[in-house]
């Protein structure tokens, strides 16, 4: 058997994993895209560094981009396989793809209009809306702690919670070759243990070889205050004491559903001021609509809350906008209000509009919850910037700026120390690092090896090894 790792290594995006059976069947551990790498982006998403029709199963640890954004390109070069994943990946995958393809088309629109103007040929996108609707007739949905055969039998694949976003699953997969029975673990992304909406990332079965994700490989997250009463504090001091706006730029899928939890707990609580809140952004709406589907995925505190609040992301003066009038009429209208909208680093979508029309005022707040790249509009906000350029205009920054140190979908290194807890170290034949940043990864490979890890290792791209 071999392993080759053709993306997540030695950076964070890009996840793909391929293993190849001694039978000469290829097996993918996640198809996602490179992001964020400046002009190397678009050149390590055109090459796969493999045949995408020799790949037979696709194996999907959750809809996250950088695990699943090339799919589209996959099934377009020519991958017919099924596609194995929960779910919920299945239901958040399908509206993500769909919005990345819309991406895709807008910005080329954006760089062939200036191509032309160069007399240079334009550019194709990755993949269109076609091309990501033709993945979903593929995927195969399994639940949570199932073993499920495939392969002519000759593989199993069970999906433990990860604890990363709903549906976020590691993937163990069992091997038959010359009748002895190997096993693989792909943690995919792992989450925090005790989150608010989730349940903490599952135990799993020994495993031969592990391929582990490395994000906070060698770092704690900061204890915070409770993100609930700091989010109270800023709604009461600008939407109430200054009769502010109070701007959130938040990611999509699990951010904004945190928010919404708790601003419903406020409400609850009868601590929730009259001010109505908006999320403003259609992916939000329709992840918050998924996250509602999949009940069967939340923590034990959200399970009993479900017995008295029908719906734990919905209270009074909630309003999701959906059209561009409807987000035009949110910034025409002076009353105080919560703005909710994406992107969550604010360097792109609606968010940019509304961070735009209240920067200059003092009342407002522009308040920060997540991670952002210290270039994104959003991190040159939070590292205190005095003015800042949108849509290639210069703005001061007048409005407040906060920041809310939400907590982190991705556990730290204690996290992930306890998520390999259950794993006999003498037992593993080797521990792969993936996805992380190089430094971090060789941080980690060394704080494994003094945990009694035999065979740490941190491939490089395209990078293949034999498994005895
Ligand atoms: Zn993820
Ligand atoms: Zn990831």
């Amino acid at each position: 058997m071999k392993i080759a790792f053709h993306g997540a290594a030695r950076t964070v995006t890009g996840s793909k994993h391929l293993l190849t059976l001694k039978n000469g069947k290829k097996i993918l551990f996640d198809c996602g895209m490179f992001q964020g790498l400046g002009d190397k982006t678009d050149e390590l998403n055109s090459q796969f560094g493999f045949d995408a029709k020799s790949v037979d199963f696709l194996l999907l640890s959750h809809a996250h981009i950088d695990h699943s954004g090339l799919i589209p390109k996959l099934v377009k070069e020519g991958f017919n396989g099924k596609i194995f994943c929960t779910p919920a990946t299945k239901d958040l995958t399908e509206i993500l793809l769909e919005d990345s393809a819309q991406i895709q088309r807008d910005d080329t629109k954006f760089i062939n209009k200036k191509r032309a103007k160069q007399g240079l040929p334009a550019y194709e996108p990755l993949y269109d809306l076609e091309n990501a609707k033709d993945v979903i007739p593929l995927m195969q949905t399994v639940e949570y702690d199932q073993w499920v055969s495939f392969c002519d039998n000759e593989a199993q694949v069970m999906f433990t919670d990860a604890g990363h976003i709903i549906g976020s699953a590691s993937v163990h997969l069992k091997v038959k070759d010359d009748g002895k029975e190997t096993v693989f673990t792909f943690s995919g992304d792992v989450g925090r243990y005790n989150d608010v909406i989730l349940r903490s990332p599952e135990t799993f079965l020994q495993s031969d070889y592990i391929i582990i994700e490395s994000t906070y490989g060698n770092s704690l997250h900061e204890k915070i205050a409770n993100p609930g009463d700091v989010l109270h504090d800023w709604i009461i001091k600008t939407c109430v004491n200054k009769k502010g706006k109070l701007v959130i730029p938040s990611f999509s899928v699990g951010r904004t559903q945190e928010l919404l939890y708790f601003l419903n707990q406020m409400f609850n609580e009868g601590r929730l001021p009259k001010v109505p809140v908006y999320v403003d952004s259609p992916l939000s709406y329709e992840a918050t609509q998924v996250v509602k589907s999949h009940p069967e995925n939340f923590n034990k505190t959200i399970k009993k809350l479900l017995e008295t609040d029908n719906d734990p992301f919905d209270f009074p003066g909630l309003n999701f906008t959906k059209s561009v009038d409807e987000s035009k009429a949110i910034n025409d209208n002076p009353q105080p209000m919560v703005i909710i909208s994406a992107s969550g680093m604010a360097d792109a979508g609606r968010i940019k509009h509304h961070i735009a029309n209240n920067i200059g005022d003092q009342k407002n707040t522009i308040l920060m919850v997540g991670f952002c790249e210290p270039h994104s509009l959003g991190g040159r906000l939070m590292n205190g910037a005095k003015e800042v350029r949108i849509y290639g205009e210069t703005f001061n920054v007048i409005a407040e700026v906060g920041s809310m140190r939400s907590m982190s979908a991705h556990g730290d290194y204690d996290d992930l120390c306890q998520f390999l807890a259950c794993q006999n170290p003498a037992l593993v034949k080797t521990l792969f690092i993936v996805h992380g940043e190089e430094a971090v990864q060789l941080d980690f490979q060394q704080r494994l090896l003094k945990k009694n890890f035999k065979d740490v290792i941190v491939p490089h791209l395209h990078e293949e090894f034999n498994l005895t």
